[in-house]
């Protein structure tokens, strides 16, 4: 058996050309949509996101608004650059790109920025909506996969799902979505201290792994016939490479998303859609 590639790539080139419309339509009625980053110090990894996020936003036709401080910049410094954004009726979304540098405070950071203008998803208002089910931006990357799963007409109701990984970035929103009424599924939240890891896994129909080891999840962590999204993002000598070690798993498999082009492409794509859903809900 050779599994079906989930194409994270295809869903998001799917996600911005709906966006486009949308943004051209919000254009009509008066209403620009603008995307702001915050980016302190000099990470190269940081620096390379942040030039994505402003490249996806203007292929969509939503402004980018891109600014920068120094590693020598104070907490007060980023906060100051957020209160100035939260008032700029052009900045109708905003993104501060973790981690801030080392003696910078993230949490207070993504609290700083208005709930309003939470493109990240990641304020606790927002994270706190999600937990009761309420309509708001979600936390990009498990909103992205959902979506994947969704494109692919991969019912979740009534599966076991296996998440591994409590970040609140990835594993602890997904396991929030995917275990959510009306989605329905049965989920397991793994994670280091979790005995017997690969027999857990085993039970998954869906099995997310959201770790960060390189290969780590290989064929014996897999039922026959699970899905299986990889988030993992790994540099290594061989390049990018995944938590799931991929070949031996889509043997096994009946559907898997690769890094690179499965998950990454889906959280780029679904910061847009917060962007834009943000400028539309006032
Ligand atoms: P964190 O480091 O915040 O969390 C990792 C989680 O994995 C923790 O909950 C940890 O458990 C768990 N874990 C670590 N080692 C093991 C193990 N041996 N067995 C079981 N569980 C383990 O990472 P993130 O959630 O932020 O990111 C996870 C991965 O996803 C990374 O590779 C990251 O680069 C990638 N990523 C990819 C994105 C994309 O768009 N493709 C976006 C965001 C992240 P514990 O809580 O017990 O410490």
């Amino acid at each position: 058996m050779s599994a079906q590639i989930i194409s994270g790539k295809e869903v998001a080139a799917a996600v911005k050309a709906r966006i486009r419309n949308e943004v051209a339509e919000l254009a009509e009625r008066g209403r620009e949509v603008g995307l702001a980053t915050l980016l302190v110090g000099d990470d190269p990894a940081s620096h390379i996101y942040v030039g994505y996020k402003h490249k996806d936003a203007e292929s969509v036709g939503i402004k980018s608004i891109d600014i920068s401080l120094p590693e020598t910049a104070t907490q007060e410094d980023v906060l100051g650059v957020i209160d100035e954004l939260n008032s700029r009726p052009d900045v109708t979304g905003m993104i501060v790109q973790l981690p801030l540098p080392s003696g910078l405070n993230d949490e207070a950071a993504v609290e700083r920025v208005l709930p309003t203008k939470d493109a990240d998803g990641l304020h606790p208002f927002n994270l706190g909506r999600l937990l009761l089910g309420q309509p708001g931006p979600l936390p990009a990357t498990p909103s992205g996969i959902m979506t994947m799963l969704d494109y692919y007409g991969i019912d979740v109701a009534g599966k076991i799902a296996v998440v591994v990984g409590r970040s609140f970035l990835v594993g602890r929103p997904m396991a929030l979505m995917l275990g959510t009424k009306g989605t329905d599924a049965t989920v397991i939240q793994a994670h280091s201290r979790t005995p017997d890891l690969p027999a857990i896994c085993r039970q998954a129909d869906i099995l997310i792994a959201a770790v960060g080891r390189p290969g780590m999840f290989d064929a014996t962590y897999v039922k026959p016939g699970a899905v299986v999204i990889d988030v993992g993002t790994n540099r290594t000598d061989d390049g990018l490479v995944g938590d799931v070690a991929f070949d031996e798993v889509s043997r096994v498999a009946s559907a898997i998303s690769p890094v690179p082009g499965g998950v990454g492409p889906m959280t780029r794509a679904s910061l847009l859609t917060n962007t834009v859903r943000l400028a539309s809900s006032d």
